[in-house]
């Protein structure tokens, strides 16, 4: 980074590695007089895992679902009227434990997804991949819903509260399940193409960040302490999908300017 502007002066920030205590960098930037200088803990990322067991939980969930809307259903319509106590309370629990296992289901897909994005190249494939969740949220829930709401010979306190519960958690798994910022095999492809062409290859970010930077002095990041480094891959696996709008900009690069946005419009990570 270029020296400038009089009334700053240089101040190291000391780069440690979290797990040897080494000294692994240190870069010299400009900053204001007053700051002292500050021992900054680099960690570097976890490796990415094998997404494969979560997709594996992620699918066996999803059958366990729909088993308790069969389930739902067959309290429902009197199928299962031996189970002790009130059929209703039966009703609400089965639908209860069908959105347990779709919002669980949902969320390590979504990080499995992270770790391992989907090819763009089809579109298809891409869609069905990406929103795999939501797809199941509606075939865990729409079912029961329509079958209860339009059964005619139905107790009609049953209906209507069972189709409340069945509405209320096509809902809320909807709301869980859908991947609101689906990330490409391309996302991330173009972001290590940059951290190489523009910087060291690594991108950056902190414990609390939303985004990815490629440079450890950039603004956003220069006052923290605590900045892990990695791969574009690790970055995405650890729920940084989109670059810092400020090392964008600098970079130049269109297709990082798609890719970026700030801090605070950043989605919350689900990682
Ligand atoms: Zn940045």
């Amino acid at each position: 980074m270029a020296e400038k502007k009089t009334g700053k002066r240089p101040v190291e920030r000391t780069f440690v590695d979290a797990k040897t205590g080494k000294t692994i960098a240190a870069t010299t930037v400009v900053t204001d007089a007053e700051d002292v200088a500050r021992e900054v803990h680099v960690h570097r990322a976890e490796p990415v895992g094998d997404p494969g067991p979560r997709r594996t939980i992620a699918i066996v969930l999803w059958i366990v679902a729909i088993v308790f809307e069969v389930l739902a259903l067959l309290v429902f319509n009197g199928t299962l009227e031996s189970l002790p106590g009130n059929p209703l309370v039966w009703l609400i629990g089965f639908i209860v434990a069908d959105l347990a296992c779709v919002v669980i289901a949902s969320s390590l897909w979504k990080k499995a997804n992270h770790m391992d994005p989907p090819s763009e190249a089809n579109k298809t494939a891409f869609f069905l991949k990406s929103q795999l969740g939501a797809i199941l949220s509606v075939i865990a829930f729409l079912p029961l819903l329509v079958l209860v709401f339009t059964d005619k010979n139905a107790d009609k306190q049953v209906k209507t509260i069972g189709s409340i519960a069945a509405a209320v958690a096509l809902v809320i798994g909807l709301g869980a399940s859908i991947d609101f910022d689906p990330v490409s095999a391309e996302d991330v492809a173009q972001t290590q193409q940059a951290a190489i062409e523009l910087g060291d290859g690594n991108v950056y970010w902190t414990p609390f960040g939303h985004v990815y930077h490629l440079n450890p002095n950039c603004q956003a990041i220069i006052n923290s302490t605590e900045i892990t480094v990695g791969t574009a891959s690790e970055a995405y696996a650890a729920g940084r999908t989109r670059a810092c709008k400020f090392c964008a900009e600098a970079s130049g690069s269109d297709v990082l300017k798609d890719l970026s946005q700030t801090e605070d419009e950043a989605l919350p990570s689900a990682a």
